[in-house]
């Protein structure tokens, strides 16, 4: 890894983060993915690391480091184990919802006990007839007569939907809004975190057992039940005033930082995936010399290498530019595009080099080319990618 141009700072929690992730997440990656299982004890010693509050202000206890910190500690967490990061991230996105558009009642309520990692956050637009068209969202809430607000409907494929105890839900506030997307709000909802069934003032709050899933295990991604759920007006983020109907440009900044995020989960797969298979190819032999004196193997890992690389380079550079507080979404969205690319090509050609013993269980490539195919599709698809660039290419080119 190049890192001349980390400052010391970096340096050093990369260095951190990166013995972690080789000391507690990969020896132990192989038992929790294989029985499902979430990663208690891991978990707990990353609150211990802080990593909970990484982007959240000192003045809120949290470590105020920037985005280009952040994604460097999320690709370290990655190489170790994708799943590792899901737990962070939306809680990460949650907290820069708060940070950019929460009212200052609401980030002292909060952000707090979310740095401690205390209280974990979740977000929520998906639903199971929608994910790339967000501004079709069908669950709603309706302003009740005594001024709190009734949401009901369904979402789909939550991430950490069971143990969170805030979810940031965008939902449809005002069913006739033309555009559509003027019509959806972001609220705070909270929740007893861990609990199916929710009573008492979260009644009315529901989670079904978790989904299945071919990868990405040991964090859960669930559906929400919202029946009658009722949240009061102060927890319309930023305010009654300020959110209301404003959601969908709220989801879709924070999207941009998630873009880097899972952007920085492909470059630390990828990353491992190359470490395995240059271990590999020297380890095993085949026509007398090990397989990587073969120059069909040498070629993958020369393309992996480079792929790892650039990636890096793109989502280093988008998260710089989000940090300038400069419009990234081009940058974030090739990011995310070529680093989630890379990441499923490299697990693939690292599986290859592995030949027969790849598709066994005991060896880690088998996960990570699992794990893989989860990055092309959050935060929007490699399809969804290609058209937020080529609009905002036309947009910034306009002639
Ligand atoms: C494990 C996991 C965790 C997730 N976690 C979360 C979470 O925490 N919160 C959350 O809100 N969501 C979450 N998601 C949902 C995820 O964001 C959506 O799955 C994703 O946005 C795609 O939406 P979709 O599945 O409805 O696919 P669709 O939108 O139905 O798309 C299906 C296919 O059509 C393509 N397509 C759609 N529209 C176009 C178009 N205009 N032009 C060309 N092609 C198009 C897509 O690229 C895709 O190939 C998660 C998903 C998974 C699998």
């Amino acid at each position: 890894m190049s890192i001349t141009d980390l400052t010391d700072e970096q340096q050093a929690i990369c260095e951190m983060v990166r013995q972690f992730a080789d000391e507690q997440i990969i020896p132990n990656a192989e038992h929790y993915d294989h029985e499902d299982e979430f990663p208690e004890p891991i978990v707990a010693q990353m609150r211990e690391l802080g990593l909970f509050g990484v982007t959240i202000p000192e003045e809120y206890g949290g470590m105020g480091l920037d985005l280009a910190t952040y994604a460097m500690i999320v690709e370290e967490l990655s190489r170790g184990w994708i799943s590792i990061s899901g737990v962070v991230n939306t809680h990460f996105i949650g907290s820069y919802l708060l940070m950019k558009f929460g009212t200052e009642e609401q980030k002292l309520r909060y952000l707090p006990s979310m740095a401690t990692g205390e209280v974990r956050a979740a977000f929520s637009l998906s639903e199971p007839e929608l994910g790339s068209d967000v501004a079709a969202i069908k669950t709603a809430a309706k302003k009740t007569s005594e001024g709190d607000y009734e949401i009901n409907g369904t979402k789909m494929w939550v991430t950490n939907g069971l143990r969170s105890g805030l979810v940031f839900v965008l939902v449809r506030t005002d069913p006739e809004a033309e555009p559509r997307h003027r019509g959806l709000t972001c609220f705070i909802a909270e929740k007893e975190p861990g609990v199916a069934e929710n009573t008492g003032p979260y009644k009315g709050f529901n989670v079904p057992p978790q989904i299945k899933k071919m990868g990405y295990k040991g964090v859960e991604s669930t559906e929400l039940v919202f029946d009658g759920y009722r949240v009061p007006a102060e927890n319309i983020l930023g305010g009654e005033d300020e959110g209301l109907n404003r959601g969908f440009s709220q989801m879709m900044d924070a999207l941009e930082l998630g873009r880097v995020n899972v952007a920085a989960r492909g470059v630390g797969l990828a990353q491992r995936a190359l470490e395995l298979a240059l271990r590999y190819s020297q380890e095993r032999r085949a026509f007398g010399k090990p397989i990587a004196q073969h120059q069909a193997i040498q070629f993958k890992l020369a393309d992996m290498a480079t792929q790892v690389e650039a990636a890096r380079l793109l989502t280093r550079r988008a998260a710089r530019m989000k940090d300038a507080g400069v419009r990234s979404d081009i940058e974030a969205g090739m990011a995310k595009l070529f680093a989630s690319e890379a990441a499923r090509m490299c697990a693939e050609e690292s599986l290859r080099i592995h030949g027969g013993y790849g598709y066994s269980k005991e060896y880690e490539i088998e996960r990570l080319y699992r794990d893989a195919p989860l990055l092309l599709i959050g935060e929007g698809t490699s399809e969804i990618q290609r058209m937020v660039i080529g609009r905002k290419l036309l947009e910034r080119h306009k002639i």
